[in-house]
């Protein structure tokens, strides 16, 4: 069979490989140039929801359903109201993440978009895709598939974060829309780095998710029953009416998924090392460095060409393994960060902007030995 020639293939429509193409499409250097996205599903569900911090107006204002000026960081000893100055927490449902992107590209002709499942890639000069229904080949392949070498890998730090969520309406009010919370730990499952996060989307309805950072899953039911805890005994609620449930499990690892990148493949999103290890955050990183790869591609440099910053790669792997081997501490940790600092410091961090005399600063405010003579130590390495 005679393939397509196409000059990129990305391969998965999902978060990164919207974004990546998004980004292309806008760019007047990639007119020229015929791309294709190969994704399997047909991205008609609203399988998951983003939210990302950002400050002022971004590119998805339109798709925003809900956003936030203040957040709540909660232990059993306090609760510390945070105002997050300039930026906003803001959330958007998947779903419209997906028409919106889908609808553009359809309308621009030099985009192609493929429903196939792809079977397997042969690098090359150009490279060789196989779908189930065709045979493609591209100079430059953008590939979101998570290599299988992944889940067999002992080698590096595999923290997950997992989470089940309930979106509730209640009979009277129970929430206060202008103010989400980040992390309540006031229910917490033995031994662990668990937490509840609640956005509310207004005074009656709101996200209830009860959240690991764990080495391994629990049964369904734990969640359910930390849920209706949180609800019944620390919101006080009786009366209230399940809408909606969401699950996922994010890979926390310092695996790295970049190493494959070459001259014919990039590793794009979780499957090129894109979600943040320390956080579980990548929806504002996918747009970042969909970013950084076009102009790489502009400026003849290779599409993976720098696009992660080394010092925080380590910082990400440090905490890693600290919660990794120390789960328990995870109220601790998070409790210093989020009380010790201002909240547009820790966001600039998790963003990669911070300066080395500020990273300094968060690292002391984190105040257990152990793990700031781990960092010094790496950090003079
Ligand atoms: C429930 C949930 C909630 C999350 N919430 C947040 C959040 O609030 N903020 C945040 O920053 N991050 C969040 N994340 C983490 C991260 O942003 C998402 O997982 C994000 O979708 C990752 O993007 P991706 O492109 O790597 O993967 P995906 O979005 O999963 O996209 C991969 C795509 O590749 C397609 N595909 C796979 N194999 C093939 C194949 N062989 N052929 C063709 N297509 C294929 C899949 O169908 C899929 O569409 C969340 C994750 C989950 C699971």
């Amino acid at each position: 069979m005679e393939s397509i020639k196409f000059d990129y293939v990305i391969v998965g429509g999902g978060a990164a490989g919207l974004h990546l193409a998004f980004a292309m499409s806008k760019d007047l250097f990639f007119r020229s140039k015929k791309i294709g996205i190969i994704e399997k599903s047909g991205k008609n569900s609203n399988d998951r929801t983003w939210c990302f911090w950002e400050k002022g107006e971004g590119s998805w204002e339109d798709i925003v359903s809900y956003s936030w000026n203040n957040c709540e960081f909660i232990t059993n000893e306090k609760v510390t109201s945070l105002n997050l100055e300039a930026y906003h927490y803001k959330m958007i449902k998947a779903i419209d993440f997906y028409k919106k992107v889908i609808t553009h590209l359809k309308e621009t002709p030099n985009f192609h978009w493929i429903q196939d499942e792809v079977l397997h890639i042969q690098e090359g000069s150009p490279s060789k895709i196989v779908t189930t229904k065709n045979n493609y080949s591209a100079f430059h392949i953008f590939d979101s598939r998570i290599t299988p070498n992944f889940y067999k890998n002992e080698k590096h730090i595999n923290l997950i974060q997992h989470f089940k969520g309930w979106i509730i309406e209640t009979k009277e009010d129970v929430f206060n829309p202008d103010s989400f919370v980040m992390m309540d730990f006031r229910l917490k499952y033995p031994e662990s780095t668990s937490f509840t996060y609640v956005l509310p989307y207004t005074a009656k309805k709101a996200l209830i998710e009860f959240t690991f950072f764990s080495p391994s899953l629990v049964a369904d039911q734990v969640y359910d029953s930390y849920i209706k805890k949180y609800i019944e005994q620390v919101l006080g609620c009786s009366e209230y009416s399940i809408f909606d449930t969401e699950k996922g499990i994010i890979p926390m690892s310092n695996y790295p998924f970049h190493n494959a990148n070459n001259k014919s493949v990039t590793k794009i999103g979780t499957a090129g090392s894109w979600v943040k290890g320390s956080s579980g955050y990548s929806f504002k990183n996918a747009e970042r460095f969909s970013k950084r790869i076009v102009n790489n591609i502009k400026n003849k440099h290779l599409p993976s060409h720098d696009l992660f910053k080394r010092r925080f790669k380590k910082y990400d792997t440090l905490f890693l393994h600290v919660l990794f081997n120390h789960n328990d501490l995870g109220e601790e940790i998070f409790s210093n960060m989020y009380t010790k600092n201002s909240i547009s410091l820790l966001f600039s961090f998790l963003d990669e902007e911070t300066t080395f005399a500020e990273e300094l600063k968060i690292i002391n405010s984190l105040r257990w030995r152990p793990f700031i003579n781990a960092v010094y130590k790496q950090l003079i390495q």
